[in-house]
């Protein structure tokens, strides 16, 4: 899976780094950094961010990049 990111959205207060320091990261300028790919066993992290960040920035997509099968 992978997470989407609405940088029109996102306000860089780092509530989803929290939720999940394994996908989510913000560097040195505040810009959030999202793991390419997801792993499963990080699922429920990841569905905390989505549903913690205030602005509805963060989307959790199940299918590939690229159309992989
Ligand atoms: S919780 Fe939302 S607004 Fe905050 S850094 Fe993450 S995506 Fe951006």
């Amino acid at each position: 899976m992978r997470v989407e990111v609405d940088r029109q959205r996102c306000e860089s207060n780092g509530l989803c780094v929290l939720s999940a320091p394994e996908v989510f990261d913000l560097d040195d300028d505040g810009v959030l950094r999202v793991a390419s790919y997801v792993d499963e066993s990080l699922r429920a992290d990841v569905e905390d961010a989505v549903s913690s960040c205030p602005v509805q920035a963060l989307a959790l997509r199940d299918d590939p990049i690229g159309g992989a099968s």
